[in-house]
């Protein structure tokens, strides 16, 4: 069949200035998955791919580019599944690595576990032979200045930012072979406290995927996507309505009305069809569906 990929850099009011730089990162990072996607590659193969395109994108609040929690380290969350058998592999509040989805990945593929976190998270990528990084490699701009100064002072100005929401990237795709994967990666909320787990790497929360129905992954506020499992919420109304945009506006809109949550979700189906929608002011995303050839990068639905 022909394979189909969207992406997302984040949900949040991002501000006219990086708007250009988030169009052009989601249609690089969309655009890595289709070509894999097109020359045979996995659904799986194809999402960690755009997203690591991602993670290396300073603009993103994901690898380098992340954001400094309240102790003045980045720890990032990851997650990848897989539609066929409901393999999920996942880090949390991971340190001194700059793809934490090629991570996720191995515990995917390489474990019988599905999420390390912390420490035992670090030992794990460093026997898989990952380089381990230092802080200041996955920092930039204000949040490189922010911690320059800690360690020269102690101590961490804060920042205003929108709340409960940044610059999270994700990926649904289908492959030639029918089969769907997500991926979903972030430095979590600005000033986060040290060890806070978001929505991100959680089955369900920040990503989800069946090949029965379709791949989803979701960026926003994590409390609030952790009390309604945006992602399986929204696959769970695809399987009701068949129609992704409408699926992912019923579980955005869920998430709103019952807990008073921000943020967006993306959705690939089973067919290979594109859905989408936030109710933030704006979503980063790009797409390519391949069987109606649509292509679009949008900062806003
Ligand atoms: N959901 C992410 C978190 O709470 C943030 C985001 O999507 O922007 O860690």
């Amino acid at each position: 069949m022909k394979p189909s990929i969207i992406v997302h850099g984040g949900a949040w009011d991002i501000p006219d200035d990086l708007v250009e730089a988030h169009l052009k990162g989601c249609e690089t990072a969309a655009e890595r998955g289709y070509d894999g996607l097109v020359n045979g590659e996995s659904a799986v193969q194809a999402v960690v791919e755009a997203v690591a395109v991602m993670e290396d994108d300073p603009v993103f609040d994901a690898g380098v580019g992340s954001f400094l929690n309240q102790s003045g380290q980045v720890e990032l969350d990851a997650m990848v599944m897989e539609g066929s058998s409901l393999g999920s592999g996942a880090v949390g509040a991971l340190q001194h690595m700059r793809n934490p989805i090629r991570i996720a990945r191995k515990v995917l593929e390489d474990t019988s576990f599905s999420l390390l976190v912390g420490d035992g998270a670090l030992r794990f990528a460093v026997e898989k032979g990952f380089e381990p990084c230092t802080e200041e490699d996955l920092l930039v701009g204000h949040q490189l200045e922010d911690y320059r100064e800690f360690l020269r002072t102690g101590v961490l100005g804060t920042r205003e930012f929108f709340e409960g929401g940044c610059d999270t990237v994700g990926a649904c795709a289908i492959d030639t072979d029918g089969r769907v994967a997500s991926a979903t990666s972030t430095g979590g909320i600005p000033r986060k406290p040290a060890g806070r787990v978001g929505d991100s790497p959680l089955v369900g929360c920040g990503a989800y995927a069946d090949d029965q129905a379709g791949a989803a992954s979701a960026t926003g506020w994590g409390e609030k996507i952790m009390a309604v499992l945006l992602a399986k919420t929204a696959i769970d109304a695809l399987r009701l309505h068949g129609d992704p945009a409408e699926a992912c506006t019923e579980a955005v809109t869920t998430m709103k009305s019952r807990v008073d949550g921000l943020g967006g979700i993306i959705m690939v189906d089973s067919k290979g069809t594109i859905g989408y929608h936030h109710n933030t002011p704006r979503m980063a995303f790009g797409f390519v569906e391949g069987k109606t050839g649509r292509r679009k990068k949008a900062i806003r639905a």
